[in-house]
């Protein structure tokens, strides 16, 4: 049996965090991790660049977040997007802005993120130990205080505090595939069900996808629709895919799902031409077409939209592609503004915790104490990251929770 101050479980963001922050504090830390290295989601995030916080406000960050935003606050607070920011800097890992806030390391390699903290917690000799899974934690007798874990190899570890940094479930193969769920379930903790998150849509009109596959649209309007009611409205960018909608605006629209919503009449309204009112975008399409007097119908839509949608929006409107623009009827061209202001399509369910960003749901807020995410039931007990129920929106923000998580249960561990 070896003793420490502190084991870690996780070597995720918010575990390498959370070891950092208690080594800083003078506290002996083991950092227990499954897989064969450090980080190995965070390696992916950002398509390999890392948008490792949000150069915005703290009142903005929280604003970010979907879930149990006020649970966040003192976190946030206590280690906002400048702190995490100069963290970096002063390991040498400098980092820039970019569109809506978004900060990257300037060198654009999230592996410079990882070797930036794996060197911190080398200096600070913390002990990492890789291929390590944890399968149980260890009670105190009267069962009121954690006291240490056991691996699935079969070694024990004791501890004064563990923390832990297990994750969610989305992308497993990066070791994040549902094993809070599986470690908690003796402890006397609720759990949220686990949901994918900041995942894309799949949609009824497959006839139409290998026509739009790869097309990405800019600068749309975007709503969804759920038995007709209004839930996400949104402007930005849509991709269309083999299996149907991705891209930010679809992401963040997942966001405002839930699992069982997608069992009910879920409905996308794509506006192509957001600046435009129906009366101008009429007048533009009669402009259009008097230049095109004697060309075809699908030729005169050239300079309206993306050459890979004329087909399908002309399926649409089940008009002959070939007939002469002055044989477009004015209830055609009526139809045709209608589809562009709102062209729709039926949302059949998401992509799954394979293709999930983030995860929403995990460890019930209510069992965590906000100052210290110390576990309100169970003494020597610190929980962080992805883990919580708690998940916000694209742009740096998922990080930002796991950093200031981390750092708060590392620094009072
Ligand atoms: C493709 C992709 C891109 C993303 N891009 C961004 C982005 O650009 N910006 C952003 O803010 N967020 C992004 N995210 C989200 C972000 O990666 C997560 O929010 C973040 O990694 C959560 O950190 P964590 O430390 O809580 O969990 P994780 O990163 O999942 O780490 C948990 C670790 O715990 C280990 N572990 C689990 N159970 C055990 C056990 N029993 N014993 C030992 N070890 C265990 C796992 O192997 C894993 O290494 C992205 C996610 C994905 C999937």
């Amino acid at each position: 049996m070896i003793s420490q101050d502190v084991i870690v479980v996780g070597g995720g963001p918010a575990g390498m965090m959370a070891a950092v922050m208690a080594a800083r504090n003078g506290r002996a830390v083991l950092l227990l991790e499954k897989n064969e290295k450090l980080g190995k989601k965070l390696y992916i995030t950002g398509k390999g660049r890392c948008n490792f916080t949000n150069a915005c406000d703290t009142q903005s960050l929280l604003e970010a977040v979907v879930t149990n935003r006020r649970f966040l606050y003192g976190a946030f607070y206590g280690f906002d997007s400048d702190a995490v920011r100069a963290f970096f800097t002063e390991l040498k890992m400098p980092s820039k802005g970019e569109r809506g806030g978004r900060v990257f390391p300037v060198s654009d390699h999230a592996s410079d993120v990882i070797r930036a903290l794996a060197n911190e917690l080398s200096r600070l000799k913390v002990k990492v130990s890789l291929h390590t899974r944890v399968k149980t934690l260890l009670l105190s007798e009267t069962g009121e205080r954690v006291i240490g874990v056991r691996t699935a190899g079969g070694e024990t570890f004791t501890a004064e505090n563990v923390i832990l940094a297990l994750g969610g479930n989305s992308y497993p193969s990066t070791g994040s595939d549902g094993e809070t769920a599986r470690l908690l379930k003796e402890l006397p903790l609720s759990l949220m069900t686990p949901e994918p998150s900041l995942v894309p849509f799949t949609v009824k009109e497959t006839g139409e996808l290998p026509l739009l596959q790869g097309l990405s649209l800019r600068n749309i309007g975007f709503r969804v629709l759920v038995n007709g009611k209004l839930r996400y409205e949104d402007f930005g960018e849509l991709l269309f895919t083999h299996f149907g909608l991705s891209g930010p605006v679809v992401l963040s629209a997942s966001c405002h799902l839930r699992e069982a919503d997608y069992a009910k009449d879920v409905e996308v309204l794509i506006d192509l031409k957001p600046a435009l009112t129906e009366d101008k975008l009429d007048q533009r399409i009669l402009r259009d077409f008097s230049e095109n007097r004697n060309r075809q119908f699908k030729s005169a839509l050239g300079a309206l939209m993306p050459k890979s949608l004329i087909p399908v929006i002309l399926s649409r409107l089940q008009s002959d592609p070939k007939k002469q623009v002055n044989a477009v009827t004015k209830e055609e061209r009526r139809q045709l503004v209608r589809l562009l202001k709102e062209f729709s399509f039926t949302v059949t369910g998401n992509r799954g915790f394979e293709e999930a960003i983030i995860t929403r749901g995990g460890v019930d807020v209510k069992e965590v104490d906000p100052s210290t995410m110390a576990v309100k039931r169970l003494g020597g007990l610190y929980l962080c990251g992805e883990m919580l129920d708690t998940d916000a929106v694209t742009g740096g923000y998922n990080l930002q929770i796991a950093w200031a998580t981390g750092a708060l249960a590392g620094r009072n561990v």
